[in-house]
C-alpha cells in the first residue's frame, strides 16, 4: 500500500458529525445579519499581497509572518487572505458600492494565516464578517456591537464579555504614539526584541503583546483614554449611551488595540472565558481611513469578524452538537429483479413530497443485511419492496421504531402516509 497522504498542519478537515453544529451556528449568524438588512457579498481567495500590506499595516504579525505569499507564474505576488475586511474594501471600490451609498455587507469564508496551531488557532479558518461604509456616526456603531451581542445570543452564547475601547482619531493616536514612545525608551532593558523594533515602527502594538515578563511596564505605560481628541470622546461616550439605553453591559478596556492597522475610534471584542488563551470570539472596529489608503474617496466604516472554530466549539461544549436529521424512511429492495423499480419508486416519492429525507439501500444485499443498514440510517419506517408488492403495485411499511403495525400500501396511501412523516419533522 502506499504511504497515505495527511492534511497540511493547522487545515482541519471537519467531518460529518460536526457539520450540523457548523450549519447551526453558520445559519444562526446569517439570520441575525438578515435581521438588521445586511446583504452578502462574497470575495476571491486570493488577492495581491500588496492590498494587505497596505491596509493591514506592514507592521503587524499578520502581514509580517503570517501570510501564505507566493509568485504566480506570472511572478506577481499574490497571498491568500488573512482576513476578509482588506478584500470588501478593495471590492467596494473597484464597483463603485460607496458612491451615494451606504451599504451594509457580511461575508463568509475560509482565511488563513501562518500561526502555531493550537486549540481554537489554526492556519485555515473560518469567519463570518460585516462591514457597513459611509456611515461615520456611533448609532451605526452601537448597533453593529448590539447585532454581534444578538449573534452570539442565537447560538446560546450568553455569557461572553464584551470589551470596547476608542483608539481615536489618527492625529491623536499620532499624538499618543510619541508619549508611548518616551516612556517605552525609559525601559530599554525590559524590552523584547518584538518589541524593541515596534518602538520605531509601530509602539501602539506593544500594548497588545503577550509576553509575561513585560506585563507590568505595558500597565504602567500611559492610557491612550488621556490623549484622545474631543470628537472621538464625543463619538465613544454615545456608543456607551447607546448600548446602556439597549441594556448592553460592557467592560471598557483602555489596553485593547487590536492586532491591524486600520483601526480608528470604537474597537471592540467579545470575549469567553470558556475557551482557555484562545477566548475571543468576535472582534472588529471602525476604521475611518482605510477606503482612502487603498484607494478610494474618503469613507468611513466599520466592521467585524466572528470566528467560527471557536462559536463551534462552544457550542458543542455547551449544549452538545447538533446531529444530521434522520432520514423519514429507508428504501429496503428485496431481490435482484427489483433494484430498478425501488430506484423509480424513489424517484416518484421525492417528486411528490417537497422536503422527504429518503434515503435508498444501494448495493443490493440480503434483507437481513438492509434492515441492519435501515436501522442504522435512524429512520423510523422501511419501506419495502419485492417481486410481489411489485406486481401488486404495494410497498410494506414497516415500522422499524416504537410502536405500529406492519402494513401493506398502494402509492398515493404511502405518500399521505410519509407526509404525516415529514410534518412531524
Ligand atoms: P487573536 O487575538 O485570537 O489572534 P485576532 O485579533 O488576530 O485574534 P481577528 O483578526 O480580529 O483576530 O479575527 C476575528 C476573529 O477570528 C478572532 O476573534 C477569532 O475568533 C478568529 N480567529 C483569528 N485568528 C484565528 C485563527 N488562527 N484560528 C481560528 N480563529 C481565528
Ligand atoms: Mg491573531
Amino acid at each position: 500500500m502506499a504511504k497515505a497522504i495527511q492534511s497540511i498542519r493547522g487545515f482541519a478537515d471537519i467531518l460529518p458529525e460536526r457539520t450540523p453544529t457548523w450549519r447551526f451556528v453558520e445559519q444562526s449568524i446569517q439570520e441575525v445579519l438578515g435581521a438588521y438588512g445586511y446583504e452578502e457579498i462574497r470575495l476571491p481567495y486570493l488577492e495581491q499581497t500588496d492590498l494587505f500590506a497596505r491596509s493591514i499595516g506592514e507592521v503587524t504579525d499578520i502581514v509580517e509572518k503570517e501570510m501564505y505569499s507566493f509568485e504566480d507564474r506570472n511572478g506577481e505576488s499574490l497571498s491568500l487572505r488573512p482576513e476578509g475586511t482588506a478584500g470588501c474594501v478593495r471590492a467596494g471600490i473597484q464597483h463603485g458600492l460607496f458612491h451615494g451609498r451606504q451599504p451594509r455587507l457580511w461575508y463568509g469564508g475560509a482565511m488563513f494565516r501562518y500561526e502555531r496551531p493550537q486549540k481554537g488557532r489554526y492556519r485555515q479558518f473560518h469567519q463570518i464578517g460585516a462591514e457597513v461604509f459611509g456611515l461615520a456616526g456611533p448609532d451605526i456603531d452601537a448597533e453593529m456591537i448590539l447585532m454581534t451581542g444578538r449573534m452570539l445570543r442565537a447560538i446560546g452564547l450568553d455569557d461572553a464579555e464584551l470589551q470596547l475601547n476608542t483608539l481615536g482619531t489618527v492625529e491623536a493616536r499620532a499624538a499618543y504614539r510619541a508619549r508611548l514612545v518616551e516612556y517605552f525608551e525609559q525601559y530599554p532593558e525590559r524590552l523584547d526584541d518584538d518589541s524593541k523594533r515596534r518602538l520605531s515602527t509601530n509602539p501602539l502594538r506593544i500594548l497588545d503583546s503577550k509576553n509575561p515578563d513585560m506585563q507590568d511596564i505595558i500597565a504602567d505605560a500611559p492610557s491612550l483614554m488621556d490623549h484622545l481628541d474631543d470628537e472621538s470622546r464625543a463619538h465613544f461616550d454615545a456608543v456607551q449611551a447607546a448600548l446602556r439605553a439597549s441594556g448592553l453591559s460592557f467592560q471598557v478596556n483602555p489596553r485593547l488595540v487590536r492586532g491591524l492597522d486600520y483601526y480608528t475610534r470604537t474597537v471592540f471584542e467579545w470575549v469567553s472565558d470558556r475557551l482557555g488563551a484562545q477566548g475571543t470570539v468576535c472582534a472588529g472596529g471602525r476604521y475611518d481611513g482605510l477606503v482612502e489608503q487603498i484607494g478610494g474617496r474618503p469613507t468611513p466604516a466599520i466592521g467585524f469578524a466572528v470566528g467560527l472554530e471557536r462559536l463551534v466549539t462552544l457550542v458543542e461544549e455547551s449544549v452538545g452538537a447538533h446531529a444530521s436529521p434522520a432520514p423519514h424512511a429507508y428504501l429496503v429492495a428485496l431481490g435482484d429483479g427489483v433494484q430498478a423499480a425501488a430506484l423509480a419508486l424513489g424517484e416518484r416519492l421525492r417528486d411528490a413530497l417537497p422536503g422527504l429525507r429518503l434515503q435508498a439501500n444501494a448495493g443490493g444485499g440480503s434483507a437481513k443485511s438492509q434492515f441492519k443498514r435501515a436501522d442504522r440510517s435512524g429512520a423510523p419506517v422501511a419501506l419495502v419492496v419485492a417481486e410481489e408488492e411489485l406486481a401488486a403495485g404495494e410497498v410494506t411499511v414497516k415500522p422499524l421504531r416504537g410502536e405500529g403495525e406492519q402494513q401493506r400500501v398502494d402509492e398515493s396511501t404511502l405518500v399521505q402516509l410519509l407526509d404525516d412523516y415529514i410534518k412531524a419533522g
